[in-house]
């Protein structure tokens, strides 16, 4: 990884901080967030001044102070960018800003499709948030009354499923990222994820609570809907999109119930898969 990647990642990781502390602070304003803020400052001292000064102007324009080139566009602006300029993104020897906004810019790694045959649904090649996910991890009746229980029938999934190696290990890293603010959000959704799971894509489990589980929620909201997802470094700024388009999607009542209904796994598929036919091509 090049002194460039680095800093690109540390931007990224940054801003998802940055955020997830603005999303917790407008759904619930008086809750205390030192560890996050304490977590972002670290990151920023972590910075080069200048490249800190400019980070910190653009986040006072804009939510976004990093953003992906997308089909040879700034994604922050839209303003269309030189083949040249999108090559040397690509190459990232050094960091580039959109001509237009001035936000830094990065090349979105192509997610590597898992190799792994899907036991279920045999050959077809996945498309839309099927890259992400598999049938067999769909969950539809989620027992654990606690955070921790919630999370470990997830995790042991995904050491069954043969997605980690060591459920407990993954449980853990998710356990302290809850500790550092709790992902869950309203509308009884919530997006706990482990970051820095390096060696295969972005991997989405959808877990279904159908009486629901105190998570951390604002208020005394009870999380019904977990989609629980591990993040390798080069997905994080795509995982951003993800989780604001899933957020989008099943913040609606109908969206909502249909995954609350699935009774098989093999229902909460199909509903997912639906759904979100739109959010991802
Ligand atoms: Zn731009």
């Amino acid at each position: 990884m090049t002194v460039t990647h680095k800093l690109i990642n540390q931007m990224i990781q940054l801003q998802e901080l940055v955020v997830a502390d603005m999303q917790k602070k407008a759904l619930m304003p008086k809750i205390r967030l030192e560890e996050l803020e304490k977590s972002i400052d670290a990151l920023q001292a972590d910075l080069p001044q200048q490249i800190k000064t400019h980070f910190n102007r653009l986040l006072q324009k804009h939510p976004e102070a990093i953003v992906p080139v997308s089909s040879d566009t700034c994604a922050g602006c839209g303003m269309g960018l030189t083949r040249s300029l999108v090559n040397a993104v690509h190459k990232a020897e050094q960091l580039h800003r959109c001509p237009n906004c001035a936000r830094f810019l990065y090349y979105p790694e192509q997610l590597v499709e898992r190799e792994r045959k899907s036991r279920v649904y045999g050959e077809a090649r996945k498309v839309g948030i099927g890259r992400f996910t598999s049938p067999e991890l769909m969950m539809v009746s989620l027992k654990g009354t606690t955070p921790e229980e919630v999370l470990g029938e997830m995790c042991t999934r995904m050491a069954e499923e043969k997605f980690v190696e060591d459920g407990e290990h993954l449980l853990d890293l998710a356990l302290q990222r809850e500790a550092i603010v709790s992902t869950a959000v309203d509308n009884g959704l919530a997006f706990p994820h482990v970051r820095g799971v390096e060696g295969g894509g972005l991997t989405l489990m959808v877990g279904i609570h159908k009486k629901g589980v105190k998570f951390g929620g604002p208020g005394r909201t009870l999380t019904r809907i977990f989609f629980f997802m591990m993040i390798p470094t080069s997905t994080s700024a795509f995982y951003l999109k993800l989780i604001s388009g899933l957020s989008r999607i099943f913040r609606e009542k109908e969206a909502s119930n249909a995954l609350l209904e699935a009774e098989a796994e093999a229902d909460l598929w199909k509903v997912l898969i639906k759904a979100t036919k739109k959010m991802i091509k």
